[in-house]
């Protein structure tokens, strides 16, 4: 459909389902619809919620169109946004309807909130003044209009007072409108005093959003350099603007202390977007945020697919986090994708880290994005001193994973009152049971994973599907009672350690699985960051962003535990994951320390942490990748197929590598088993297409696909453009 010339008796529309293009409905006498316009229409016996899109749509004869059964009171998608869901289908290889389904979350918010009936003072004065009315006149003379139950309420007084104040003209009846979810922000509220090159990055930052165009700035420093001040900057620029912001976060447990902080510098909170929102908050956040009353949105990687009326800004925080990739229906990196909105939409992005990515690296080497660096952490706050501990040299006792070494620093943190953590990025008490006389590992039944156990749950656990067993106490292989051993350590099994070592500490487990889920989680944090426990033990849930000011020691558990798969980006992760967690200690201007237990002090990534020389890591990782053609200098595409049966998914992958084009840039490796081979009982085989920089990736798949083998039965076949592990 043309946005100019609007057709009046047919329109495309896009609904939320895997359809390569729009279907065409009859537009009824009387309605008025353009792109943009969202709709409800019949789809087979079900009625679904679409969008009308550009273009044309399905060809279809004209008494064969069934008409659009309702057009929604809420505002149309923009252009720029229409244009985005098209851009990340067409890149992601995603039908352009389920990238729209990821805009079109909640369906109750197309219908406008309702307006509540209120009372407002006129000019009039009452017959006669009584107590009751006075007070009621005291309580309405802020001008506001009040609820008839709300104002009796507020002035003390029974209802009929108001009744009768209103039947003398004293009142008058007014609609008031649905309340915001959170008040505005104000840019002026509490403006931090920013120092040295704080100021600089901010005025840039400044700069670039009056300007108004589009720009991607690597806001890089190390964690407590002032980053957060600094797009705050930003942010109140485009609220000066009248423009809306977008904040992304990687990680939701973050988001309540984030919100504190916001409101202490703006004065409200913002808008929050994640999973984990009631429904009800959730269509009213949609609605607010598509008619603008929502000025700023803080959220996860969906809250990318919010259509905003006036986004002009958006701010990526740790932009290197992996939490970003959604790999599930739609693959797409949403740091990646808040840079094409930008780009289409013609505004600034901000991506800040401590540790970018080398993809951001590159691109700020290259000139392609800005790059404001803050050199140290704000005021007297040091940077902690971090060492390697050789665990070759100083292993632990007998059936333990804490070095000697560790432990004393810990008892020393314990003397001084000041808190440790240990961080082991394993959940679960022991990565893998086995029994001590035949040999047997316990394995998952329908994925190619062990299974973990989890000693306070009595269970083992596949962290891949799910499956739960009773921990047995009996080989189900030979027949021996008890005699399983658990290999390794998980979180759970540290915990007990070092229960075992200081009997009397405050010990907190922090994990995703952790009873009570995020709302839990959150108190703990707030315990923590208060000073209620004297050691913590976590997974990377607490490596990132927190705030704890009494924190001195970190301690990693198994620094190695990275680095140990074969995958190229396995450097950068670990030392970006290690970066973040030694970073949780001396946030405030005590003394503190990080320990790396390590076999390997020699390795790279260890030398990088502990000398503070991220330059040359990134210098040494960027030509490695250069010389391997790898990300960002090559392109890569993963291409999964999975089935019921191995032969299935092995036959399928051969099959679609048989019909790939013969180009000069683009080669297919595979089909080879993938990092998981079997997931929930499904076996997935991966084709890896290797590309230069400029190939047409899209369109080599797209090929590879349309002159392949058809998926039929059990096979499933996923694209992943940009793969997270390769
Ligand atoms: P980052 O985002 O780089 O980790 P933050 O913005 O969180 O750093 O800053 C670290 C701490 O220092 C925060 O408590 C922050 O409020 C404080 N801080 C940083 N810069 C300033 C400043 N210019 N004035 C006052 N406090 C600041
Ligand atoms: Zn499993």
């Amino acid at each position: 459909m043309d946005e100019d010339s609007p057709n009046n008796t047919a329109a495309p529309v896009l609904i939320p389902m895997p359809a390569e293009r729009a279907y065409t409905y009859a537009v009824p006498p009387g309605m008025r619809v353009v792109p943009g316009s969202i709709v409800q229409v019949p789809l087979g016996p079900r009625q679904v919620a679409g969008v009308v899109w550009d273009g044309a749509g399905e060809q279809i004869a004209a008494k064969k169109l069934r008409p659009i059964n309702q057009l929604f009171d809420c505002p149309p998608i923009d252009r720029p946004m229409r244009r985005f869901i098209d851009w990340v289908s067409h890149y992601t290889l995603s039908p352009p309807g389920m990238v729209a389904r990821m805009m079109l979350r909640a369906p109750e918010a197309f219908e406008p909130e309702c307006w509540t009936e209120g009372l407002q003072r006129t000019a009039l004065l009452p017959d006669r003044m009584t107590a009751a009315r006075s007070r009621v006149l005291d309580v309405a003379a802020d001008g506001l209009a009040w609820t008839r139950s709300g104002l009796a309420h507020a002035a003390g007084v029974s209802s009929t007072v108001i009744d009768g104040l209103k039947t003398q003209g004293v009142f008058e009846t007014v609609m008031i409108p649905p309340r915001p979810v959170v008040a505005a922000p104000d840019p002026a509220y509490a403006r931090a005093e920013l120092v040295g090159d704080q100021s600089e990055a901010a005025a840039s930052l400044r700069a670039s959003v009056a300007k108004g165009a589009f720009d991607v700035t690597l806001l890089d420093g190390v964690t407590g350099s002032g980053k957060t001040e600094v797009y705050f900057e930003a942010v109140a620029a485009a609220l000066e603007k009248s423009k809306q912001v977008l904040i992304l976060l990687p990680e939701i447990a973050l988001t309540h202390a984030f919100l504190e902080r916001f409101q202490d510098r703006f004065g409200a909170k913002p808008a929050e977007w994640h999973s984990d929102l009631a429904p009800k908050t959730r269509e009213r956040v949609w609605r607010q945020v598509t008619e603008g009353t929502v000025r700023v949105v803080a959220g996860a990687r969906s809250a990318l697919f919010l259509p905003f009326k006036e986004l002009g800004l958006i701010v990526v925080d740790e932009e290197h986090d992996p939490a970003y990739k959604q790999e599930d229906r739609v693959f797409y990196n949403a740091r990646d994708m808040a840079v094409v909105r930008a780009h289409i939409a013609g505004f600034p992005v901000v991506l800040a880290s401590a540790t970018p990515s080398v993809e951001s690296r590159v691109n700020a080497d290259q000139g392609r994005y800005r790059r404001a660096v803050l050199s140290g952490r704000f005021a007297e706050a040091a940077l902690p001193s971090l060492r390697t501990i050789d665990m070759r040299r100083t292993p632990p006792s007998r059936g333990g994973f804490l070095s000697p070494v560790l432990v004393g620093a810990m008892k020393e943190a314990l003397e001084r009152q000041e808190q440790s953590l240990l961080f082991l990025n394993r959940r679960g008490y022991a990565p893998l049971t086995l029994c001590r006389v035949c040999g047997h590992r316990f394995g998952c039944p329908v994925c190619s994973s062990w299974l973990v156990e989890h000693r306070f749950r009595g269970q083992l656990v596949c962290h891949h599907c799910g499956h739960a067993e009773k921990t047995p106490e009996v080989c189900p292989e030979c027949g021996t009672f008890d005699h399983l051993v658990a290999c390794g350590p998980g979180i759970e099994r540290i915990a007990e350690e070092v229960v075992g070592h200081f009997p009397d500490a405050r010990t907190i487990v922090l994990s995703s699985d952790m009873m009570g889920g995020v709302r839990r989680l959150r108190l703990e944090l707030e315990a923590i960051a208060k000073g209620e426990a004297d050691i913590v033990i976590g997974t990377q849930l607490v490596a990132k962003g927190h705030n704890f000011p009494n924190m001195t020691l970190v301690g990693v558990v198994d620094a190695d535990l990275g680095l140990a798969n074969g995958d190229p980006r396995a450097a950068e992760r670990t030392f970006q994951l290690l970066s973040q967690v030694t970073g949780r200690a001396g946030r405030t201007g005590k003394k503190s320390l990080g320990l790396l237990q390590t076999y390997q002090p020699d390795h790279p990534v260890m030398q990088a942490i502990v000398s503070g020389d991220a330059e040359r890591f990134y210098e040494r990782e960027i030509a490695e990748r250069e010389r391997a053609g790898l990300p960002p200098f090559g392109r890569l595409a993963g291409v999964i197929v999975s089935a019921a049966s191995r032969a299935e998914a092995e036959g399928h992958g051969r099959g679609l590598r048989r019909s790939a084009p013969q180009v000069a840039d683009i080669h297919v490796l595979g089909p080879a088993e993938a990092p998981l081979s079997l997931i929930a009982g499904r076996y997935r085989f991966r084709l890896l297409v290797q590309g230069e920089r400029r190939a047409d990736m899209q369109g080599f798949i797209r090929q590879m696909l349309s002159e392949g083998p058809k998926p039929r039965g059990s096979i499933r076949v996923q694209v992943d453009i940009d793969p997270q592990s390769f």
